[in-house]
């Protein structure tokens, strides 16, 4: 008589939060669902104390997982008319910061970098992508460093009364790092603008680890709004503006419909028909989306003392 043999189950230790050094334990494992460049499974764990997600262990060829196409350049008019359709990034920033020195960190080709300085702004960008660099400094005349490590990156350049990071934060490998850095190249006053999904969404709940801002394995950490006010807190940062429902966020619910959707279908056709049908979907569902803190994205503004 065979034994009966116990499946190849991946238990995940549980082990400290890199944010918080709380207890963290397993909450799910899922692949590549938005881009399917694998189907390895990858496990993230939750904290209990601060209640962030992060990856368990990011793959070491992590850079395969940014396709080419995650980055289609424009040419300089289609970008123009990109910029001319939302201004939300750029109105968020003027409101705390009226002028002066502006970083962005992961631009990619540079909608808001370009927004930033048609208002008058001196912009620094930091990219890891070299096509999107040379387009960034050739075409649209920004000081570009090229770099991979934000962290260390921000060390080398002049101080700055605004640095903003849009949905590149969750792809950081030490948030704390980042942190770190920005809070010490602000000028006194300056301010940190930093916009990335969020856990306590309605649509997190609802869809569980196949919500499409898990985005494994690109997204390292989700971190809900409190973790990262408390995390900022520890460098000298003051939250001042928090928001789950400005256009930004509204347009990351209808992403997630959609996405959520396309995901399930291999066939472009389906994909499409899906595309159509999550955008009437987040119409239906928009009230819940938009209650309270339950967007699927927020953006936080924090003041260096
Ligand atoms: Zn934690």
């Amino acid at each position: 008589m065979s034994m009966i043999q116990e499946s190849p189950v991946v238990r995940i230790q549980s082990r400290p939060c890199p944010l918080c050094g709380g207890k963290a334990e397993a909450l799910f494992t899922v692949t590549d669902e938005n881009h399917r460049v694998s189907q390895v499974p990858y496990a993230y764990l939750k904290c209990s104390n601060c209640c962030s997600i992060f990856l368990d262990k990011p793959p070491v060829d992590l850079g395969r997982y940014y396709r080419s196409d995650y980055y289609a350049i424009p040419s300089i008019e289609q970008l123009q008319k990109i910029a001319d359709k939302d201004h939300n990034k750029i109105n968020t920033v003027r409101r705390f910061a009226p002028n002066g020195r502006l970083l962005e960190v992961g631009p990619a080709f540079g909608v808001f970098a370009w927004q930033a300085k048609q208002a008058g702004f001196v912009v620094d960008v930091v990219e890891m992508d070299a096509r999107c660099c040379e387009y960034l400094q050739d075409t649209l005349g920004l000081n570009v460093t090229q770099s991979g490590d934000p962290p260390e990156a921000i060390k080398a350049l002049p101080p700055h009364d605004v640095i903003a990071i849009w949905h590149v934060f969750e792809h950081l490998a030490d948030p704390r790092a980042f942190l770190s850095s920005a809070a010490a190249n602000l000028k006194p006053g300056g301010i940190l603008v930093v916009a990335m999904p969020n856990p306590d969404a309605w649509q997190f709940r609802v869809m569980g680890r196949h919500w499409p801002h898990v985005d494994a394995p690109r997204h390292l950490f989700l971190i809900p709004e409190n973790a990262m006010t408390n995390l900022a807190a520890q460098f000298g940062l003051e939250k001042v503006f928090l928001t789950s429902d400005d256009s930004d966020a509204r347009s990351w619910n209808r992403f997630g419909w959609q996405r959520l959707l396309m995901n399930r279908f291999r066939s472009k056709f389906m994909q499409r028909v899906m595309f159509v049908v999550g955008y009437g979907v987040s119409l239906v569902v928009a009230a819940l989306d938009r209650r309270g803190f339950s967007g699927s994205a927020y953006t936080i503004v924090f003041r260096k003392k």
